[in-house]
């Protein structure tokens, strides 16, 4: 059996053809992305170490901010890296490590803008995006529709290609009791050309 027909490379995913291009990716029709990420909320500073508490590119008034090395919008980070998983590119730490003094208080738009072209360079372009942030407060309800939009204005999509819902954690845990913030991503690309 050939590696092209193998059951681990069903030959509807490959094709020699298609797998000369795309970088990491295979030249699939259709990939998937999955992305993941947590910060810690802390005090605002100066009274505490928390950054002023950024989602999808928005601010957002709250007494306590993500702490990271960047702004610490994890919702940016982890659509970040759904894009990068979907072109099997390495992901957002290893490309912008958090130990690189030129990433510190890096507005996150500018990971995201390079998860982009390198999803165009590798001949994709997005189907739809479906994210979810699990926080106990702020309360994200109002807020939705202004992430949404400012998150399919950063990408070039139109507003439906992107969903976006919010939970809380019924205030157990970590997150639940207000010390963290988690997203979860899913990207489904297509090929361009
Ligand atoms: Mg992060």
């Amino acid at each position: 059996m050939s590696a092209a027909s193998s059951p681990h490379n069903p030959p509807y995913l490959l094709s020699p053809l298609e797998n000369a291009d795309g970088g990491g990716a295979d030249g699939a029709p259709l990939r998937i992305g999955h992305g993941y990420d947590l910060h810690r909320l802390e005090t605002v500073a100066p009274q505490g170490d928390g950054r002023p508490f950024v989602l999808g590119g928005v601010r957002i008034e709250h007494d306590r901010g993500p702490v990271g090395h960047s702004d610490g919008d994890a919702l940016l980070h982890a659509i970040t890296d759904a894009l990068l998983g979907a072109i099997g590119q390495p992901d957002i730490g290893q490309l912008f490590p958090d130990t690189d003094p030129a990433h510190a208080g890096q507005d996150s738009r500018v990971f995201l803008a390079e998860a982009c072209r390198r999803l165009a360079a590798a001949g994709y372009a997005i189907g739809n995006l479906d994210a979810t942030v699990i926080c106990e407060k702020p309360r994200l309800s109002t807020h939705k529709e202004t992430i949404r939009a400012s998150i399919a204005g950063l990408l070039g999509v139109g507003q439906s290609r992107v969903n976006v819902k919010a939970k809380t954690h019924e205030g157990v845990d970590a997150v639940g009791e207000q010390r963290a913030i988690e997203v979860h991503c899913v990207v489904i690309i297509h090929k361009t050309a």
